[in-house]
């Protein structure tokens, strides 16, 4: 029979809450034996030396060495850091919240305490926290209230060669900072009077790629140390042609691997949640064709926009006599390992963020599938040979891999700087006088200041404005806290804070079933609004409250069925529901902060539900739909005789998408969420404006004028 029991130190799926139990002391013990039995662990003392000794570090080793997890925790137990607090920042959310998780449970403590995290709109945290793990972007925005990062003893910046804009803004003000703290510390050491009490800092940066010397010279020269990793031969095989479908012939690849390869697990990367859902649901089906005697499959995923819950079901051991697949983005490239894996499929594809500056209007945010870089393809290659000699297979010919860019452009160059430059503003800085890795184009650093001054979060000498200052206070697109900004004087800052909640959820309100488009476009009808999209929202999320509100005396677990049950019938994305609760606190927070009455609301009932205006005789709907207006002036569109739309900030030419409620509409003015391209450019997310509204706009008004 299997033994469980031995392999339960792999997954932290089980809670560390308690340390109580025969069984959870063993268990405590074997990841303590885990933790020796790191390759870090051998170079434990040398590096808190280091550390110890210099203000900046630079460590380089390979995935899994152990870098992200234990440094922080030898800070901590070698006494370094006094009763100061460590950051370990990361790029992405799913990383912050799991190494968190594991971590906690490294330390035999519930998550929150001891070691906690923070990401966007989401936070675990207490005062006594001594690791935090964040994201670049909730450290940056930390610097709004405490410019000198006074909290934090350590910043460990994690996986620093993916060089994203808020890990190079991070950067830039490190050194600033480190400048300012240990300054007064030099003097005492000079014998000089210094009446600033030293709090001094230290910088860790870690990164899983070699290019170490950039981050070095960047510091000054800073020391760089290495860890030895533990990387077994792997044996690439790339495919004798362009493959035209890579989610099929992923499939293909992995069912070969599963009939004619020893055990060990498969790691396949696809560039994002469409593709992982479409692979897992083929290789489901055919897994079910398998003759009786061949082992199982079991198909684990991870990916941003998922319920953490079930990212970390990707770490459990397999069943016996089951294979175990996991179907991931880049995040398994450097920033999570997976133990147990020996085959790798590479897809060659990711997703990245592209900024077109001339795009018009503010420029345009762009999410595509792009083919990935050489450094990416060997960092997915070497997630085979962890704990043995492995397999990669690539899912493109030799001649594609060659033809690759080395490695990706940092993000600063590639990406929309509005936000960034609002929130830079609010600390008195200026992108152009910024002592960055990489200084960003001038085009990106207009076409930013062009928006903001649309938003009205500067004036026309590019100096911040209170409504700026308000509006870089929430941390939601620049656009959407225009428009919460905006709900104020409009009295609607309920409804506005509702929909934009939904707006910023990391996954879509509305599922779409192609081969069940009647049922779902009949669901779909009780919701829908005639001004568009926007109150299509409310409306859902009122009637979602309805259903909690009916319940109310009935148990919370019948209440929850009840409320599952009503989403899947109206096909309905529940996570992204209670995902909008959360944030929807968040924003009113910050509300109660900025002193803007969140309670104030401008419809008189609580549900609006039904078409029931088609008439158009209440328009209560009117201030929600300018208080967003304010936000997505840049996205705006006007009617044009042959049914189009045509921007009135850029030059292009919009349709409405196929899945907008106003899709066969034809109204004077839209506003829009977002633009994306297929044979057509759409716009998605429309609702229909006054056009009398763009006359009174001042910046507009300003800039006829
Ligand atoms: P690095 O940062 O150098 O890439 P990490 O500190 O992230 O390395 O990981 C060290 C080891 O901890 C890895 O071998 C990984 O398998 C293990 N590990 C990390 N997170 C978990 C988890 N949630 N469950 C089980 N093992 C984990
Ligand atoms: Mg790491």
């Amino acid at each position: 029979s299997h033994d469980t029991s031995s392999h339960a130190h792999n997954g932290v799926q089980e809670d560390a809450t308690n340390g109580a139990g025969p069984s959870s002391l063993s268990k405590a013990a074997a990841i303590q034996e885990q933790r020796k039995d790191l390759p870090i662990a051998q170079g434990r003392e040398a590096l808190i030396e280091e550390i110890r000794k210099n203000d900046v570090t630079v460590l380089l080793g390979e995935t899994g060495s152990g870098k992200t997890t234990q440094v922080p925790q030898y800070l901590l137990e070698s006494g370094l850091v006094g009763n100061g607090m460590i950051a370990v920042t990361q790029p992405r959310r799913v990383a912050a919240t799991s190494l968190a998780a594991r971590v906690a449970q490294e330390q035999n403590a519930p998550l929150g305490q001891l070691v906690g995290y923070a990401v966007r709109f989401d936070e675990k945290s207490t005062s006594n926290t001594r690791i935090k793990y964040m994201t670049d972007g909730m450290i940056v925005r930390e610097l709004l209230s405490d410019p000198m990062l006074s909290k934090y003893s350590v910043v460990v910046v994690d996986e620093a060669h993916e060089r994203t804009l808020r890990t190079d803004l991070l950067l830039a003000n490190l050194k600033k900072i480190i400048k300012k703290r240990n300054e007064p510390t030099k003097r005492d050491a000079k014998g000089k009077n210094n009446t600033t009490s030293s709090n001094p800092l230290k910088i860790v940066v870690m990164s899983a790629t070699l290019d170490a010397e950039k981050f070095s010279k960047f510091f000054s020269g800073a020391k760089i140390l290495y860890v030895k990793g533990r990387q077994h031969p792997v044996k690439i095989y790339h495919s004798a042609e362009h493959q035209m479908d890579y989610v099929d012939s992923a499939m293909r690849t992995f069912f070969q691997i599963h009939t004619d390869q020893p055990p060990g697990d498969v790691l396949i990367f696809l560039p994002g949640q469409e593709d992982i859902e479409s692979l897992q649901a083929s290789i489901e089906l055919f897994a079910r064709q398998l003759p009786v005697n061949s082992p199982n499959v079991l198909i684990c995923s991870m990916f941003a926009a998922q319920d953490s819950r079930k990212n970390i079901q990707a770490f459990a051991p397999a069943p016996p006599n089951t294979r175990k697949c996991i179907l991931a983005t880049n995040i398994a490239e450097t920033s999570i390992t997976i133990p147990g894996v020996k085959y790798v499929i590479d897809t060659g594809k990711c997703k990245e963020k592209q900024f077109l500056a001339r795009a018009g209007g503010g420029g345009l945010d762009t999410l595509l599938t792009k083919d990935i870089t050489q450094s990416s393809a060997m960092q997915r290659t070497g997630r085979a040979g962890r704990e043995g000699s492995g397999m990669c297979f690539r899912l493109y010919p030799e001649s594609a891999f060659k033809a690759m860019q080395v490695s990706s452009e940092p993000e600063i160059l590639r990406t929309s700087l509005t936000s960034s430059i609002l929130q830079l503003k609010c600390l008195g800085q200026d992108m152009q006088d910024l002592d960055l890795m990489d200084k960003p184009d001038e085009e990106s650093i207009i076409s930013a200041f062009r928006t903001l001054w649309l938003l009205g979060s500067v004036d026309q000498k590019g100096s911040l404005t209170p409504a700026g200052r308000k509006m870089a206070a929430f941390p939601v697109d620049p656009m959407y806290a225009c428009s919460i900004v905006a709900s104020e004087g409009l009295q609607c800052t309920s409804e506005v804070i509702d929909i934009i909640s939904v707006l910023s959820s990391s996954s879509k309100l509305f599922v779409d079933i192609s081969d069940q488009r009647d049922a779902v476009a009949e669901q779909r009808r009780k919701f829908r609004h005639p001004s568009g999209d926007h109150m299509t929202i409310l409306n859902v999320v009122r009637a979602y409250e309805e259903i909690s509100a009916s319940n109310g005396t009935t148990s919370a677990n019948k209440n929850k069925a009840a409320k599952r049950e009503w989403c899947r019938k109206h096909f309905l994305n529940e996570r992204t529901l209670l995902e909008a609760q959360e944030i929807r606190n968040q924003l009113r927070t910050v509300c109660e902060r900025e002193n803007i009455n969140w309670t104030v609301s401008a419809l008189k009932k609580t549900a609006v539900v039904g078409g029931a205006k088609e008439d158009g005789v209440i328009h209560e709907e009117d201030s929600i739909i300018k208080a967003l207006g304010h936000g997505l002036t840049g996205n705006a569109a006007f009617l044009q005789p042959d049914g189009t739309y045509k921007q009135i900030m850029g030059p292009s030419i919009v349709k409405i998408h196929p899945s907008s409620v106003l899709c066969d509409k034809k109204v004077a003015a839209i506003i829009y969420d977002e633009l994306v391209f297929t044979n057509h450019i759409y716009a998605r997310g429309v609702s229909s404006i006054p056009k009398s509204f763009f006359a009174t706009h001042e910046p507009l008004k300003q800039r006829h004028a």
